[in-house]
């Protein structure tokens, strides 16, 4: 990674994706923000961004779910920025639910979003990374890429097939300098993740600080929640010259959930 190079981070107005713009940002990589919110504190977050760390950042609203519009957000970065170097599909949401129960709209969202969409990028950013025979595809997955809970259903099916066509894509572009490879965060402390909080106090009769404690900590053995930092500075790394040969793989940023 460079200065000046480019980098598309989707569903990054919030959380993951926003601590993983900033940090290339801070590397001196022009970045296309993507992602839902107030227009205003979007605008603000964009032009903050840009002043501080001296980069070009571009806000594109496209709707993970709408292949038409991904195309035009990626057209219009290459456009910008002379290509796309680097690709981080973050964008998800989480809707929890017994399966037989599981709202079809819901099911088809999450698969559109936390999967579908990566593919769309994916094809689309590969034929400049190829051309400039470097790139980083960079897929935010989850542990749930690697292990289920109950009631995940969608989630948990989008985020194993992210990891399927992670390792697929990385074959196929291996001999172009380009890789990709899948983070694997345990719990973060997002907005994600706070809004399932108040509605699981309520579920099961139990304080917010047991939720945390009892329900989304048990399952990790360091009894904290992982860093937005700590995701962001794992992009930074995949996307460096040291990890050219890290590819296809994932690396669990999960404070030990999967090892157990
Ligand atoms: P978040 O809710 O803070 O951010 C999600 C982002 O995606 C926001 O910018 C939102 O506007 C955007 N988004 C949602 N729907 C979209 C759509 N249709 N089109 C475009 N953008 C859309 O959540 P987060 O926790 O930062 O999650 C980011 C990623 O990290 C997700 O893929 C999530 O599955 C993954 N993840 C999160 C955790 C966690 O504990 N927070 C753990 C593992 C993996």
């Amino acid at each position: 990674m460079q200065k000046g190079m480019s980098a598309v981070v989707t569903g990054s107005t919030s959380g993951i994706g926003h601590g993983i713009a900033e940090a290339f940002a801070k590397e001196g990589v022009n970045v296309v923000l993507n992602g839902f919110g107030d227009a205003k504190e979007i605008e603000k977050l964009r032009a903050d961004m840009a002043s501080k760390n001296g980069v070009k950042v571009l806000y594109d609203a496209a709707d993970m779910t709408k292949p038409d519009q991904i195309e035009a957000m990626m057209r219009s970065a290459a456009q910008a920025f002379g290509g796309v170097d680097i690709l981080v599909n973050n964008a998800g949401i989480q809707f929890v639910s017994p399966v037989e129960d599981f709202p079809v709209a819901k099911w088809d969202a999450i698969l559109a979003i936390n999967l579908s969409s990566s593919f769309h990028t994916t094809r689309l950013a590969v034929p400049y990374m190829k051309r400039k025979k470097w790139g980083r595809i960079v897929n935010v997955a989850s542990a749930h890429a690697m292990v289920a809970s109950p009631f995940k259903s969608a989630y948990v099916a989008a985020k194993h097939g992210v990891m399927g066509f992670t390792k697929t894509v990385a074959l196929e572009v291996a001999q172009h300098g380009v890789t990709c490879n899948a983070i694997c965060p345990g719990y973060v402390l997002t907005p994600l993740v706070e809004k399932q909080i108040p509605d699981t106090a309520k579920a099961r009769g139990i304080t917010e600080e047991q939720v945390k404690r009892d329900v989304l900590l048990a399952a990790q053995p360091t009894k904290q929640f992982v860093t937005v930092e700590q995701v962001a500075a794992t992009a930074v790394f995949l996307c460096s010259d040291a990890a050219a040969s890290i590819t296809g793989t994932n690396i669990m940023v999960d404070g030990g959930w999967t090892a157990e």
